[in-house]
C-alpha cells in the first residue's frame, strides 16, 4: 500500500431525496478525495449531507447522479458487504446477548475465516481496545465507553481498507470522550486504516484529523488540514462554524494578481493576499480571530482604535470585547499568566495590532 495514494474518491455526487416539488439535494455536487492511512474528518452542522455521504461510501445509498470509487473503481453495483469498508454506527449496535469476545468474532465468523485465525484476530482486538480482562463478559454488563471500544475492535478486526465513523463518540460523557478521542487517533495510526469520521464537533475535528471537510447545506466549503481550515478559513460561515471569529470590512484600493492594498475601517491601509474575484472599490470581509491580536497603546503601528466595553475573565485567558473605530466590534482574548491581573476596564481607549498573516480575506 503506497502512504498518500487515493483510498476514496467522490466526483460530482448529487444525492436528491423527494422528487417534484418536494424534491431536496442532501447532497449538492460533492467531489473530494481521501488518501489511504488518513484520518478523515467531515464536519458541519446538522443536516448538512455528512451521515448521506458516509452512507454513499458504505453502500447503504447510492448516489443520483456523480460516482464513488474505492481504490479508483467505480462501485455503485457492489453491496454493502463487498466493499472492504466497515462502519461503527452512533449507536454501537452491539449484540446484547454475546461476550465482548464473540461480538468481535461476529464479522470475522461471516467471513467464513478458520477458528484459529478468529481465536488470534479477537485476541489481538481485545489487546489494541484493552478489553483483556473483560473477554467474557457479555456487552450489557459493560460500561458506555467499553461497548464503544468493543464497537470499534468488531469494526477493526476484518482489517477493513477504510473505517468509516459516524460520530462515534456522541453518546459519551465529556471526560470518556476526550479519552476516546486519544485512543481513537493511536487506533489509527497503529492499524494504518483510513478514517472517515463524522462530526459536528468542530474541536473533535480539530485534534484527531489529518484533514478535514466543512460542509454545508449538501455542500463542501473547504477541505484542509486543522491548521488550514483555523487559520486559513476561505469563506464566512467555516470561520464562523470553527472557533470564535472576528469579521471585519475593508476596500479593495488596489489589485495585483493575488495581492491587493486594503483600506481597513480604521482608514489604515494594508496589503493581503486576495482568493476571491474582488476588484478595486469593491468591500472585502476579513476574518482575524480574537487570540491574535494584540492590545497595545494607540498608535500607527495599531491597525485598529477602539474602546473597551467590558472585560471577562476565564480562568485560563481574558476576554475584551472592544467598540472599533470606524464600524462594528471586536473580541480579543488575552492568554493570562500567572500573577496577571487586567489593568485595562470598560471606557478605556486603545489599540489594536494584528500582524498581516492573522487577517484573512474571505471569498464572499
Ligand atoms: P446529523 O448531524 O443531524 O446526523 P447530517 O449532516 O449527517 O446530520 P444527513 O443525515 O446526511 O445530515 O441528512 C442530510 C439531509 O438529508 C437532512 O436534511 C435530512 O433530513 C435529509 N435526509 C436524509 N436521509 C433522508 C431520507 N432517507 N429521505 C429524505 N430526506 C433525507
Amino acid at each position: 500500500m503506497v502512504a498518500g495514494a487515493t483510498a476514496i474518491e467522490a466526483r460530482n455526487v448529487v444525492k436528491t431525496f423527494g422528487s417534484g416539488s418536494e424534491a431536496f439535494n442532501a447532497l449538492d455536487n460533492v467531489s473530494v478525495t481521501i488518501r489511504q492511512n488518513e484520518f478523515f474528518t467531515l464536519l458541519g452542522p446538522s443536516g448538512c449531507g455528512k451521515t448521506t455521504l458516509l452512507r454513499m461510501i458504505a453502500g447503504f445509498e447510492l448516489p443520483t447522479s456523480g460516482e464513488i470509487m474505492l481504490d479508483g473503481q467505480p462501485v455503485a453495483h457492489l453491496p454493502p458487504f463487498k466493499r472492504q469498508v466497515n462502519t461503527v454506527f452512533q449507536s454501537y449496535a452491539l449484540f446484547p446477548h454475546l461476550t465482548v469476545a464473540q461480538n468481535i468474532a461476529f464479522g470475522l465468523e461471516m467471513l467464513r475465516r478458520s477458528k484459529s485465525e478468529i481465536d488470534a484476530q479477537v485476541d489481538k482486538m481485545l489487546k489494541l481496545v484493552q478489553m483483556e480482562p473483560m473477554r467474557n463478559r457479555r456487552v450489557n454488563q459493560i460500561s458506555g465507553g467499553q461497548q464503544q471500544r468493543v464497537a470499534l475492535a468488531r469494526a477493526l478486526a476484518p482489517h477493513p481498507k477504510v473505517l468509516l465513523l459516524d460520530e462515534p463518540l456522541s453518546a459519551l460523557d465529556l471526560k470518556l470522550r476526550k479519552g476516546m478521542q486519544i485512543e481513537l487517533k493511536r487506533l489509527q495510526m497503529e492499524t494504518g486504516i483510513t478514517f472517515i469520521f463524522v462530526t459536528h464537533d468542530q474541536e473533535e475535528a480539530l485534534t484527531m484529523s489529518d484533514r478535514i471537510a466543512v460542509m454545508s447545506k449538501g455542500k463542501i466549503l473547504q477541505i484542509g488540514t486543522p491548521t488550514d481550515i483555523y487559520e486559513r478559513p476561505s469563506d464566512r460561515f467555516v470561520a464562523d462554524f470553527i472557533g470564535e471569529t472576528n469579521f471585519t470590512q475593508a476596500e479593495v484600493l488596489e489589485r495585483r494578481g493575488d495581492e491587493g492594498r486594503l483600506r481597513l475601517c480604521s482608514g489604515v491601509e494594508i496589503v493581503q493576499q486576495i482568493n476571491s474575484h474582488a476588484g478595486i472599490g469593491d468591500k472585502v470581509t476579513l476574518a482575524i480571530r480574537p487570540e491574535r491580536i494584540e492590545l497595545a497603546p494607540q498608535d500607527e503601528t495599531c491597525q485598529f482604535a477602539g474602546t473597551v466595553q467590558n472585560v471577562v475573565y476565564f480562568g485560563t485567558d481574558t476576554t475584551y470585547h472592544l467598540d472599533i473605530q470606524g464600524g462594528g466590534q471586536m473580541t480579543v482574548r488575552l492568554q493570562n499568566r500567572w500573577g496577571h491581573q487586567s489593568v485595562l476596564q470598560a471606557g478605556d481607549d486603545v489599540g489594536l495590532r494584528v500582524a498581516p498573516e492573522a487577517m484573512q480575506v474571505l471569498k464572499d
